[in-house]
């Protein structure tokens, strides 16, 4: 039995849930969960009216929700209208007293952006039945149950996978069963949310608890790449890689997925794979514990634009303790979060990545050291397992860029990555170097098309 998960842009039609539906019909042969999305922009659209709800323009509210309500009956089939009538129903007085309220707590923030994945369940269990698939709809709040952080809210997995075992596992195997995303309760039963962009999340959790054979997220890309196709052209696709070579990928913005997300499932050595709704044919990228054996030492040059590094000097660091703790205690007053840092005995280089408080942290740290700054600069990264026992890699990644300038190094104690800072303008030629060097052959076991 698998785990399918199709986002918000799989479903946002009718025709796209029909695609979606032959890509079900002809993978869960031995069972599947299909966890869905809101259609499309759903959430954010519901988020949006609610907040002119809030605000006191209640007719402009009312008329955001009767679009969305037009849009779901147009894409979806007519076997549920009448249930998507009756949540509009619902939604629309629940605006209204928002409006006369004026206050939007994060506890009703939930219960309107769960209208999404409540409604796109519905519909796509009744297109499976349409297309003579025996699909039952299972309401995901009566089987995730969370704390009751809401927006932000954290599984209880014990009575989750209780449940999940329970109703969900017996009905996956003999056949479909149709789950929304993102939405779940508390153990009062009060609807709450796993955090935006958390139906992922949801088709972990599931597929632990019911102890799937695969995960799938569907999205639309072929899965992850030897180098980022915004910076170079004719990267190769990673056919599998570990947990913790995807989870460095996707902090480079390998929009991917957040490998967070799928921690559950990993902890309990389901593989998840990363596949396209628009090109099913491919295998996409598998993404495993442990990373099979590859002869290739690295999966993927990453890379971050728009870097700032800081340079902190200071005199007297010499025999000096506590300087790391002053420097690292501004960077957390003012909310910054660092990324790379390399320490010499009189200096410290840091990275950031978010320069909106660049000038209260250079004013800070100046009260005890000297600061400079350099913008535009860029993160390059090597990643993969086998950097750690491959002796020479540093040798053959600084061989390839030797006529470039590189301003910071960092090989971070898991080892898998080797990371290095140069001025954004020689970013490009740095990849493709590094590419050359570590892609001219790959093992055709690790990649492929
Ligand atoms: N619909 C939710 C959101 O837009 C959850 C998801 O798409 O994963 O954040
Ligand atoms: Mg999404």
């Amino acid at each position: 039995m698998i785990v399918m998960k199709f986002g918000g842009t799989s479903v946002e039609s009718a025709a796209a849930m029909n695609r979606v539906a032959d890509i079900v019909i002809a993978r869960a042969v031995s069972g599947a969960v299909v966890v869905v999305s809101a259609m499309g922009k759903t959430t954010n659209r519901l988020l949006h009216m609610a907040g002119v709800a809030v605000g006191g323009a209640r007719e402009t509210s009312l008329a955001l929700a009767e679009e969305l309500r037009q849009m779901h009956l147009e894409e979806t089939p007519e076997s549920v209208h009448e249930a998507i009538g009756s949540h509009f129903d619902e939604l629309v007085e629940l605006l209204k007293s928002l409006s006369v309220l004026g206050e939007f707590t994060p506890r009703t923030v939930d219960l309107i952006s769960s209208y999404g994945e409540r409604l796109s369940s519905l519909a796509f269990a009744a297109v499976l039945r349409q297309r003579g698939v025996p699909a039952v709809h299972i309401d995901a709040r009566e089987m995730i149950v969370t704390d009751s952080r809401h927006t932000l809210a954290a599984p209880n997995f014990a009575e989750t996978n209780a449940r999940l075992d329970a109703v969900v596992r017996p009905l996956a195997e003999a056949g479909v069963v149709v789950m929304g995303g993102f939405i779940a309760a508390t153990a009062e039963g009060v609807t709450s949310t796993l955090g935006r962009g958390g139906s992922d999340y949801t088709a972990a959790i599931v597929g632990a608890g019911v102890g799937a054979s695969e995960i799938q997220i569907w999205t639309d890309v072929d899965g992850m790449l030897t180098a980022d196709p915004r910076v170079i052209p004719g990267g190769h696709r990673i056919l599998v890689c570990s947990f913790a070579e995807a989870s460095e990928l996707a902090y480079f913005g390998a929009k991917v997925l957040h490998p967070a997300t799928v921690l559950p499932a990993i902890e309990q050595d389901i593989p998840v794979r990363i596949l396209n709704s628009r090109n099913p044919a491919s295998s996409g990228t598998l993404i495993v514990s442990d990373a099979p054996p590859s002869s290739n030492v690295a999966k993927s040059i990453a890379c971050k634009r728009q870097v700032t590094v800081v340079n902190v000097t200071s005199g007297r660091m010499f025999l000096a303790y506590g300087f790391l703790r002053k420097i690292f205690e501004i960077f957390d007053r003012f909310e910054t979060p660092v990324d790379m840092v390399s320490t010499s005995e009189v200096s410290v280089s840091l990275t950031i990545d978010n320069a909106a408080r660049l000038d209260q942290i250079v004013e800070a740290l100046g009260e005890f050291s000297s600061v400079s700054v350099e913008q535009n600069q860029a993160i390059v990264c090597i990643v993969g397992e086998n950097i750690r026992h491959t002796p020479g890699v540093a040798a053959r990644a600084f061989g390839a860029v030797a006529d470039i300038n590189i301003r910071m190094i960092s090989q971070g104690a898991s080892r898998l990555n080797l990371g290095f800072v140069v001025a954004e303008a020689d970013l490009t030629p740095s990849i493709q170097a590094l590419h050359r060097e570590f892609f001219s052959e790959v093992d055709p076991a690790t990649f492929g098309d």
